[in-house]
């Protein structure tokens, strides 16, 4: 083959590779592993079938309104993508402590996500109308216990597990994230990219049942 042709051809199939790739990345992130399942689950479809409308939001700890319990990390401090709720008590006072779902909702994740995250569960929201959802994803962090599984649905207030502290790696707190991307998978917990993120309390108060 002539040089020029080659390299043409070479150009090609880069490109039809890198298209296929991205059609991959784009697709798999609508397909979430289920680990306590053999098959994959379309997310998509699961929300529309059993994703309930929420018909309002609480606090995760102390319901409805955080009593006996404080903000010790804010949204936005140190990149933080969460708020750190302890209870007033201090140190491991409130180690064990019940969290609690903040609206009506479904389970998407409950798992030992390991290294700083310990266990996690995420729960998928419906703001919107049950023929035109509008999705937001609740993720509650360093559970000691958990109290759900996975595509379990859950009411709003309904115990989903219990505060911890990593086995002594922190004081006992829950790191908790409400997000307007419910495809972030677990994440980081702190960035400086808040894309996607919101900041709970502020999103709490503005839906109150
Ligand atoms: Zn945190």
């Amino acid at each position: 083959m002539p040089a020029p042709i080659k390299a043409f051809a070479f150009l090609i199939s880069g490109l039809v590779l890198a298209f296929l790739v991205l059609t991959l990345l784009t697709n798999s992130q609508h397909i979430v592993q289920a680990k306590t399942f053999p098959v994959e689950i379309d997310l998509e479809d699961l929300l529309k079938n059993k994703c309930p409308v929420a018909d309002g939001f609480d606090f995760p700890v102390g319901p409805p309104d955080a009593k006996g319990y404080y903000d010790a990390q804010p949204f936005g401090a140190n990149y933080h993508l969460g708020e750190d709720w302890n209870g007033k008590g201090g140190g491991n006072s409130d180690l064990g402590d019940y969290v609690y779902s903040i609206a009506d909702g479904i389970v998407v994740y409950a798992n030992d996500a390991k290294g700083g995250w310990g266990n996690v569960v995420r729960i998928v929201h419906n703001i919107g109308a049950q023929n035109n959802p509008v999705y937001v994803e609740s993720l509650y962090g360093h559970l000691k216990d958990v109290l759900v599984n996975q595509f379990e649905t859950v009411k709003r207030g309904q115990a989903i597990g219990t505060i911890g502290n990593l086995d002594g790696f922190y004081l006992a707190h829950l790191h908790f994230e409400i997000r307007t991307n419910i495809y972030l998978g677990n994440g980081m917990g702190y960035s400086m990219n808040t894309s996607g993120y919101v900041q709970p309390t502020a999103f709490i108060k503005a839906h109150r049942p």
